[in-house]
């Protein structure tokens, strides 16, 4: 169990006591709990082993340490097994809409007897949220739209939020005696951004003991059915997963199968008809002999065509490719240098400005941008001009302490609704990496936020937009802007598109990611980081990229350092970062390219130097 499944379960329970009307106190002490264990850079699975560990842990009482405890062991703790019994799982999520939380969603319950979504939207659409204390029409109507735009969404999960337990059960059923291969197909491993169900495949082993191996994994909460080619369980989460056991000869057959999707599986299954074969889950036949279906390859081979990674199986042009043999080679984890949008506790941040620098060098990262807020979130401590002023030397002394990455001065500046930007040209000026979001006033008609995002990305000292569409997957739509048109202006300005790695963003998403690639604009994937932990979820943005098909060329931050900054100089000549990370505070506003050119030859020089002097490091990843 990691320390964000344990945050997480910790959260709800605080959820689901609120709900039930516990005291604010003990409530709060549960929030802090996930806090603290979410923020751990350790393992709290090993902290949990040792003696008195977690009880030096801050807010962590004796009480509370036993309940870690529990949770580590069994998956579960007492408490959290009776507030599930009294407050259901429909309950907790209602608290997740936009505009509800754990009171709201208890006076709804209370007043109007709501239990589900459906009883919110028809209250809701009969008008009698307004009617409550504390809600009114506006938020009636707030509510009414988070439910229409978390439908689709609704019943699936986000493949963060099921990554981990998914490898564990795989991994468990691989430890049983005989099991020679065990797969997680369906969208999960096409690395969809949610997954509604889990398919499980395996090859090898005895039948009885690879379905008990699966059925009594700790996270089982019922088993739904029990066969010798086929279980299916639903876990404590609610998720329902199944295992089918497959003969070794039909595996790769069955593989394609059932990792889909059913519309590339038709285009592959036409092809074989065309060829004179069939092809099904059981592999591709002539007859009733059969041809291939051990591996995905050898089916691929056999249907004239190379192995089509899964995340590019959506029927778009990926069979065309893969008969013509060209497929991009797609980017991987392992190609990525740098995480270039972090926050530290200077603004909503966790963790400290070195913590996080020191955590980026620690997964083999090269370079990254630290990125507070701007002033326009005030909430948040973002930051105004003199903030970022101060922020210069800051940055200086983590440069000194952490030697062996770089860390470029960056900041996360809000695009304001009339597209300026919320920091002046001077304060700009001070800055190695600008990443302008969208934060505020989302819900723009289409016309003017795209006046607004044209404004923003033609702003010279921009470097990157940040979260391009600030949609939330379940819960907020995309802004409605032109993606196309800023898409072309940003390629027109060598301004950067991020792919913001956050699980419930993923923003750009695939197909935003393959328009933007199409229409020539490079692209970083960045995790937003606001924790240490949140640092791991990189691997989502790579997803992204993949089902966009983008090569390693196709994103930035797979670059060195020197060549990234190089790369930047080029496409910003007298922009942010003109000056290398370390010579930022001698740039001129108004400098000329040509003179940004010269300067940046000369921080050049002293850049490759550094990296001479500095030893090889190793990936951890
Ligand atoms: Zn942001
Ligand atoms: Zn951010």
């Amino acid at each position: 169990m990691t320390n964000l499944d344990l945050a997480r379960l910790f959260q709800r329970l605080a959820t689901m006591l609120e709900i039930d009307g516990a005291n604010p106190f003990r409530v709060r002490a549960y929030r802090e709990a996930a806090r603290v264990v979410e923020s751990q850079a350790e393992p709290i699975e090993a902290l949990a082993g040792e003696p008195k560990r977690l009880e030096e842990l801050p807010g962590i009482g004796k009480d509370l340490a036993q309940k870690i405890r529990d949770v580590v062991a069994t998956g579960s703790t007492a408490l959290y097994d009776e507030m599930k019994a009294k407050v259901p799982e429909e309950i907790v999520a209602l608290t997740e809409l936009q505009g509800l939380g754990p009171k709201r969603v208890k006076t709804l319950m209370e007043r109007l007897q709501i239990h589900s979504r459906q009883d919110l939207e028809a209250a809701g659409k009969t008008g009698r949220l307004r009617e409550l204390p504390g809600f009114g029409e506006v938020l009636e109507q707030k509510i009414l739209k988070a439910l229409a735009a978390t439908r689709e969404a609704s019943g699936r999960r986000l493949l963060a939020e099921v990554w981990a337990v998914a490898h564990g059960l795989a991994e468990h059923v691989a430890k049983t005696r005989g099991v020679q291969q065990v797969e997680i197909a369906g969208s999960f491993r096409r690395r969809r951004e949610t997954v509604g169900d889990l398919d499980l495949l395996a090859a090898g082993g005895d039948p009885e003991a690879v379905m008990k191996a699966f059925t009594t994994h700790p996270e089982v909460a019922d088993i739904l059915g029990l066969g010798d080619t086929k279980s299916s369980v639903r876990l404590a989460s609610g998720l329902q997963v199944d295992l089918r056991l497959i003969p070794p000869e039909s595996f790769g057959a069955a593989l394609l199968y059932f990792t889909g999707s059913k519309q590339h599986n038709i285009q592959l299954r036409r092809i074989a008809i065309e060829k004179g074969m069939s092809l099904s889950e059981y592999g591709l036949a002539r007859g009733a002999k059969q041809v291939a279906g051990r591996t995905e390859e050898e089916v691929y081979r056999a249907l004239g065509m190379s192995w089509v990674p899964p995340e590019l199986r959506e029927a778009r042009d990926e069979i065309e490719r893969a008969i013509e043999g060209r497929l991009p080679s797609l980017v991987d984890l392992s190609d990525l240098r740098a995480d270039l949008h972090m926050h530290s506790d200077r603004t909503d941040g966790r963790e400290s400005l070195e913590t996080m620098v020191r955590a980026a060098k620690a997964r083999g990262h090269g370079y990254c941008a630290i990125t507070e807020h701007s002033k326009a979130l005030p909430m948040l401590k973002g930051f105004d001009e003199a903030r970022v002023r101060r922020s210069v030397d800051e940055v200086a002394a983590v440069r000194q302490r952490v030697p062996g990455i770089r860390v470029l001065h960056g900041l996360e500046v809000d695009i304001l609704a009339d597209g300026a930007l919320d920091l002046d040209d001077d304060t700009l000026a001070l800055l190695d990496w600008v990443v302008i979001s969208l934060h505020t006033r989302l819900g723009q008609p289409g016309p003017e936020i795209t006046a607004r995002v044209l404004r923003a990305l033609a702003h010279p000292r921009v470097s990157v937009m940040g979260h391009p569409t600030a949609r939330m997957i379940g819960g907020r739509e995309p802004a409605a802007f032109d993606m196309e048109r800023a898409l072309e202006e940003a390629a027109a300005r060598g301004v950067l598109m991020e792919i913001n790695a956050q699980p419930d963003r993923l923003d750009l998403n695939d197909i935003n990611a393959r328009m933007a690639h199409t229409k020539g604009v490079k692209m970083v994937i960045s995790t937003d980081a606001h924790s240490v932990a949140q640092l791991d979820n990189q691997r989502y943005g790579v997803f992204v990229a993949r089902r966009a098909g983008l090569e390693k060329g196709d994103i930035a931050n797979t670059l060195p350092y020197e060549q990234f900054m190089e790369a930047l100089r080029r496409a910003r000549p007298g922009g942010a970062s003109a000056g290398g990370a370390r010579g930022a505070t001698t740039t001129a506003a108004k400098e000329t390219p040509a003179a940004a050119r010269a300067r940046g030859k000369a921080a050049r020089g002293k850049a490759a130097r550094g990296a001479k002097a500095r030893p090889a490091r190793r990936k951890s990843r």
